[in-house]
């Protein structure tokens, strides 16, 4: 990457001087196989995120893109390396032939937040799990995960993020881009690799000691602020569960606000600390359409995006069948009646967000009038084939301290208010944008705009955008579209 910074030629690794903690790999080899990465022709460095170094304590000056190409490109000197186990429901059938099939567990390390961070690879090479696959990622398919992590985290989405992506010089044959097709390694940041399919897998194996051996770990590593509490004799692992119930809904909410649809979301892509990862037919909608399918393989749309919440709730009922080795399952059963408030609360809050709203404004307007805003934009949306990011972009450009005055003036300048203004739908929802925006006063009116650019980008990464910036790499091996793409994204 041409615009980043070197630092001496044989300074050491940075990225080997970090402190690696071996928590994973503590538990024992029950829960991994130790692998090799695979030797590559070439290793072209196409992304850094810079913006996650300080996180470990890294100046992205003092890191030099030979740096990234040494340790997440030739794996040179870093030891050992993790396969990890684990099974998942797939489409709704139990699949026992899971695990890592093309990546690995790099390493973790514990950030300046305190937290521990996992680096897991993508497309370093066969396992024990490949199967019949060839342990690789497809170029497109890294610079599609950059992407997708980086807009969802701008959107305010709890989710892994990309530090490195390098070429790798190969042909790839896939069904699903025209090949022979280029081929990379992409090195995720994510709180936690373990998945519902890895406690999954241990219930198969019948083996509830390694089950209670793996819940312990997860609540003393991602959940340590639990504690039994002895008075009303609450395990921590009852809390542990509810608390994932939580983050789960919380992050559909997200989702579904963003207009993400995940495109695959089987219990081995469901991860224990309830962050969204792994991105591969993702698509953001273009319109609203609860029917809207990712994955061309989804045949009949079981993880489109309306199902998204419904899924997810199942996907933490199958979680029961494992963790039930350790909690009863009538109190799991308790927590998950609690999801779909928990999701509708915050899929509220964050629309109301995108209006404009910040939490502290939110919570000074009555619940009803946000409520009836919300339902309303989404009847709107619904209802008309406009662009789902477009219309929050056009609030987000167009916001003026007017809209206050005359409800007319709402979107009055955009191309939605221009062709459909005079609709009984859009009146309704103006009037009632107005109505809210009558209740502000002129110190908090002024801050929307500020709120609305920052919740609402100017462009979101829908299926033409992603194309259009991979057309100049196929064609030019011109990345600066997509540099330029992502400097957009990360505002
Ligand atoms: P995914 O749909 O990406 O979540 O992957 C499901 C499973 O298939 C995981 O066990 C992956 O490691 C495995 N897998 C996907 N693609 C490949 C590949 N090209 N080579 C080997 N394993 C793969
Ligand atoms: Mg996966």
């Amino acid at each position: 990457m041409n615009q980043s910074p070197s630092s001496e030629p044989n300074s050491p690794n940075p990225f080997l001087n970090l402190n690696y903690e071996p928590s994973f790999e503590s538990l024992g080899n029950d829960y991994y196989d130790e692998v090799t990465a695979a030797e590559f022709p070439l290793h072209i460095l196409r992304w850094r995120n810079d913006a996650l170094l300080p996180l470990f304590g890294l100046n992205p000056r003092d890191v030099s893109d030979t740096d990234f190409i040494n340790a997440f490109g030739k794996f040179v000197g870093r030891k050992p390396l993790l396969a990890m186990r684990y099974h998942g429901y797939q489409f709704g059938v139990y699949n026992p032939q899971l695990g890592d099939g093309r990546g690995f567990l790099y390493g973790q390390v514990r950030g300046k937040d305190g937290e521990l961070y996992d680096f897991g690879t993508k497309g370093s090479g066969r396992t024990p799990y490949s199967r019949g696959g060839d342990g690789m990622l497809t170029l497109k398919g890294g610079v599609r995960e950059v992407l997708a992590a980086e807009m969802l985290h701008r959107m305010g989405v709890r989710t892994s993020r990309c530090l490195s992506m390098v070429e790798t010089g190969l042909e790839l044959w896939r069904g699903d881009e025209p090949s022979p097709t280029r081929s990379s390694v992409m090195v995720r940041m994510n709180r936690s690799h373990i998945r519902f399919g890895t406690f999954e897998r241990l219930h198969f194996l019948q083996r509830p000691d390694l089950i209670k051996k793996l819940l312990d770990h997860v609540i003393d590593v991602y959940y340590p602020h639990l504690l039994d509490v002895e008075d009303s004799g609450e395990s921590k692992y009852i809390q542990f569960y509810r608390e994932l119930v939580q983050r789960v809904a919380q992050l559909v909410g997200q989702w579904m606000a963003a207009g993400f649809c995940h495109g695959v979301l089987n219990t081995d892509n469901m991860s224990i600390t309830g962050e969204s990862f792994d991105y591969g037919p993702y698509a953001f909608i273009p319109n609203y359409n609860p029917q809207f399918t990712a994955a061309y393989f989804d045949e009949y749309g079981r993880y489109c995006y309306g199902n998204q919440p419904a899924i997810c709730k199942l996907n933490l009922e199958l979680l029961q069948k494992p963790l039930s080795a350790v909690i009863s399952t009538s109190e799991m059963e308790a927590s998950l009646a609690k999801f779909e408030a928990v999701y509708f609360q915050e899929y509220r809050q964050q629309l109301s967000q995108k209006l404009g709203f910040t939490s502290t404004i939110d919570s000074s307007i009555p619940r009803e009038e946000i409520n009836e805003l919300c339902q309303t934009t989404i009847r709107f949306l619904k209802t008309y084939p406009v662009s789902y990011h477009d219309f929050f972009a056009d609030i987000a450009r167009g916001f003026s301290e007017k809209w206050q005055n005359d409800a007319n003036s709402i979107l009055a300048d955009s191309e939605i208010g221009q062709s459909l203004g005079a609709s009984e739908l859009f009146v309704q929802w103006s009037g009632l944008y107005h109505r809210l925006l009558t209740r502000l006063d002129r110190n908090t009116i002024q801050q929307i705009p500020v709120h609305l650019k920052k919740i609402n980008p100017q462009i979101v990464i829908t299926r033409p955008v992603i194309e259009s910036i991979w057309e100049p790499i196929v064609i030019d091996d011109n990345w600066q579209p997509f540099y330029d793409l992502i400097q957009k994204i990360q505002y």
